[in-house]
């Protein structure tokens, strides 16, 4: 589908997008807009209705909460962003004179919920910002992005937060920048914001996943603000005090995204041929073990023998990892590396045994 999305942000340099998970009182709100205020932040989020895990949880004052953002733009002259995720929201929102809209990563991954705000935005030009789905599938990212698009809404940005992962990981929710550069290499112009708080699920980690995204050319960050982050009634462990959030900005090391300087150009060309070349060295040789692998399959149906042999899965997986370990790279990436080399051997076997 050809769009021609929009910026929502009128600005170079990285847009900085703060403020609580959750609106809980009028002097939370204010006091936190106010501090970000000094600090010439972008744009004041605060969650008004809460998309929550396990019911009995805080599901966010609601409505009575719009009268505080708008509080927040008379007061400070921030901008203002919410959370919504049904007509009724999207109603009230409007009618509030909330600036900018957010759909969450519990919307984006469903299409019906998807649909039913796209429609009840129909004849509004206000800007949305779609958070990448709980679950990494870029397709559901793009068709949330196209719903709204289809409705009319033209100012349209992504926000990666992370995606869900069955498996122990540093983080709350496992960045995928892979997926998110998949994104914008599908529409150069959209704007993406990284949501550290949300990637990280606490507080040491969020520089450094912060410098990540801008070092990726990210647009600008979003990130969770409340006064007393310790007591909040949501996402206490990963926010940060507006001092702290202050500290974190001025850490940040700002990338260009290029350079007219020729000796750069000179050096990077030739370093990026090198990659070139050992990228293509390693597509023969990956072409060349799948050849082995379909040789193996062959022989294993001839004899009668399942394609996966656990044992010989692990051995190889052990042997990756700690030749891996002794040659810097990490157990993560080998893991994942050779998790799906492994899976694309069985796809050969299986291949040839179907044959
Ligand atoms: C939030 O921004 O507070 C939130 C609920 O985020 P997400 O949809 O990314 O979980
Ligand atoms: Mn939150």
């Amino acid at each position: 589908m050809d769009m021609h999305i929009k910026r929502i942000f009128d600005k170079q340099g990285p847009i900085v997008i703060a403020g609580p998970c959750s609106a809980e009182s009028e002097s939370q709100v204010l006091e936190t807009a106010r501090e970000l205020a000094h600090q010439n932040i972008d744009l004041f989020r605060s969650g008004i209705w809460k998309p929550r895990t396990r019911p009995n949880s805080f599901e966010g004052v609601g409505v009575i909460g719009l009268g505080w953002l708008k509080r927040v733009k008379e007061e400070t002259g921030l901008k203002v962003t919410t959370e919504v995720a049904n007509t009724s929201h999207v109603f009230e929102a409007l009618k509030a004179g909330i600036d900018v809209l957010w759909l969450g990563a519990r919307t984006t991954v469903n299409p019906f919920a998807v649909q039913e705000v796209a429609d009840a935005l129909k004849g509004v030009d206000i800007p949305v910002m779609v958070k990448n789905p709980i679950n990494p599938d870029l397709q559901l990212w793009i068709g949330a992005i196209e719903r709204l698009y289809n409705a009319g809404i033209t100012r349209i940005a992504a926000v990666h937060r992370g995606f869900s992962s069955h498996e122990q990981t540093r983080y709350r929710n496992v960045p995928r920048w892979q997926i998110a550069i998949d994104l914008r290499s599908k529409f150069p112009d959209l704007e993406i914001f990284c949501d550290n708080s949300h990637i990280c699920g606490r507080r040491d980690i969020l520089q450094e996943v912060a410098q990540k995204a801008l070092n990726l050319n990210f647009d600008g960050v979003m990130t969770e603000v409340h006064p007393t982050p310790d007591k909040a009634w949501s996402d206490a462990q990963q926010q940060i005090t507006p001092s702290q959030f202050k500290d974190l900005m001025s850490s940040l090391v700002i990338r260009k995204i290029t350079t007219d300087n020729a000796e750069y150009q000179h050096h990077i060309e030739h370093l990026r041929h090198e990659i070139d070349e050992l990228d293509n060295d390693i597509m023969n040789l990956l072409a060349n073990r799948m050849k082995i692998a379909e040789r193996i399959g062959e022989y294993k149906k001839r004899n009668n023998i399942a394609i996966l042999q656990t044992g010989r899965w692990n051995e190889i997986l052990e042997t990756a990892v700690k030749q891996g370990k002794a040659k810097g790279l990490s157990e993560e990436f080998v893991k994942n590396f050779f998790k799906a080399i492994h899976d694309e051997s069985i796809n050969y076997q299986e291949r040839v045994m179907n044959a």
